[in-house]
């Protein structure tokens, strides 16, 4: 069978085709590498001052955007037309704050204080060179930022490689960074079928690939780069991520923050809330709570603005989260919310019902395998104990968080302290969720990924190291 010589995006609201791209042939795709290479030598040598310069004026660019972005975003990707200027606000929040930590995060690392007489010795980070960004479609402008801006900041080139449906917001950000006069070549969008996406991970002149997405893009990703020498690879992957509620939890706060982290975009955040622990002692009113809240999202066209729940990506996806659901009730979950108070969820389209599940265990599919749907597990616990337990029993490790009265109790600081010690995952929150400062290395541990992006650390693996080692006295 021959590969697919482009790409059709379909709207998930309507089910119309969007927008087609035709793929590079090899050769082509190889010029765009060799003309980012090229481009890559000149941008390095010009002063970092300049490249936050046009990183700022990028941001400028992007805000002047923000009508068309608002409407490509939702007719891409399903999101409620309300939804969308988070996303662009976020997305201009954690580059801010990557510019404002360039200089000091680039910076040399001088070695004065113990230097050796007659030596003067120093670690320089220099840019890696050419990065392959591979996006998701899910939050496609929150975390191509993540790496896009980083990298042209310290030096590096970018080719970014967007979903096949969300193929416009790479385009747009190009059009922006062009706009705030980035030179030619350093930012290059190219829409790739997977084995040209695995042409341009083994191509020798690709110096580093950021890849976010599933676990099972990234496995293929980093396989294929680990067959060409060794190019680093930072993968941030999915998540099942657990909420655990004690005893002391303000109730309201958290049903209404657990419902929103649970049903945002849909669920589909790699950071959704997936599955929920809840103290025996108010499990039963959580429930009803949370179960009340649901039922009031309005489920339907994202492009009118009093819709508060979307559609989800596509068809097959709405399949494979009504299995899950299916298969878990088959095995002996209860499923609390009335399908029909949805009415726009009907099979064969890509609108999902909320749901939320009680008697469910790690035995089942919903609780243990990434649903990326607007659904939510939610299982009793009687102790701190078991609830560290089953939050770590689980393949991934992106986020978990802890509901406690911090506030007005100290002795639930030093338990939730206490837990955070527990927990295995990439953050820990107390008292929220499905949110990320830029200030904070974003990463995962097990299936979740490998490596970091924002933060001071989301510098690092977008350059290397270099040590100048200079003997001055040599008599
Ligand atoms: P995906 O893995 O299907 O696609 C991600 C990107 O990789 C796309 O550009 C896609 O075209 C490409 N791709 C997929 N398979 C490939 C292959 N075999 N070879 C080469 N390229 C391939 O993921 P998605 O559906 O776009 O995004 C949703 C997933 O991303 C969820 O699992 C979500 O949790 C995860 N995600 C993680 C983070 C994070 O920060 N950890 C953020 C957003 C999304």
């Amino acid at each position: 069978m021959s590969s697919p010589t482009s790409q059709t995006t379909i709207s998930p609201h309507n089910q119309q085709p969007l927008v087609t791209r035709t793929y590079p042939s090899e050769a082509e795709l190889n010029d765009v590498i060799e003309h980012s290479e090229a481009a890559q030598k000149q941008w390095a040598r010009v002063p970092l001052k300049e490249r936050i310069t046009i990183a700022a004026k990028f941001m400028d660019e992007f805000k002047a955007m923000s009508d068309v972005v608002t409407k490509e975003l939702t007719a891409q990707m399903g999101r409620p037309i309300g939804q969308n200027p988070g996303e662009i606000r976020g997305t201009l929040e954690r580059a801010a704050y990557m510019l404002s930590i360039a200089e000091s995060s680039l910076a040399d690392v001088s070695l004065v204080n113990t230097d050796k007489p007659g030596f003067r010795r120093y670690i320089k980070r220099v840019p890696m060179g050419v990065v392959l960004v591979i996006a998701p479609w899910n939050y496609p402008y929150l975390t191509s930022i993540n790496s896009v801006l980083p990298a042209l900041v310290a030096g590096n080139s970018v080719i970014l490689k967007p979903s096949p449906q969300t193929p416009l917001t790479a385009e747009r950000f190009a059009e922006a960074w062009t706009r705030a006069g980035l030179p030619q070549g350093l930012l290059q969008v190219a829409h790739l079928s997977p084995e040209l996406t695995a042409f341009a991970v083994t191509h020798p002149k690709v110096d580093f690939v950021s890849f976010t997405g599933s676990v099972v893009g990234g496995k293929a990703v980093a396989q294929a780069a680990a067959g060409a020498g060794f190019k680093g690879v930072g993968l941030e992957l999915g998540g099942k991520d657990p909420a655990y509620v004690r005893a002391d939890a303000k109730l309201d706060y958290t049903v209404a923050e657990l419902v929103d982290g649970a049903m945002f975009n849909s669920g589909q955040s790699c950071c959704a809330i997936e599955r929920i622990y809840v103290h025996a002692s108010i499990h039963e009113p959580f429930v009803a709570k949370f179960v009340e809240l649901v039922k009031q999202y309005k489920l339907g066209d994202p492009t009118q603005p009093g819709t508060n729940l979307g559609p989800v990506v596509s068809v097959a996806s709405a399949e494979k989260i009504r299995k899950q659901v299916a298969d878990a009730v088959k095995a002996g979950a209860k499923a609390l919310i009335p399908e029909d108070l949805f009415a726009a969820a009907q099979p064969g389209t890509a609108y999902v019902a909320p749901q939320v599940l009680v008697d469910v265990d790690h035995t089942m599919g919903v609780m243990m395998e990434e649903t990326f749907g607007p659904v939510i597990g939610i299982m009793k616990v009687s102790s701190d104990e078991e609830a560290i337990k089953l939050m770590n029993d689980s393949p991934y490790g992106l986020t978990a968080s802890v509901w406690t009265d911090a506030e007005s109790n100290p002795a639930s600081e030093a338990a939730f302290l206490k837990i955070e010690e527990e927990l295995f995952t990439g953050t820990v929150f107390l008292n929220r969720c499905d949110s990320l400062d830029p200030a904070l290395a974003w990463t995962g541990v097990k299936n979740s990924g490998r490596g970091v992006s924002l933060s001071k650390f989301g510098y690092d693996q977008l350059t290397r190291a270099k040590s100048v080692h200079m003997k001055i006295k040599t008599s």
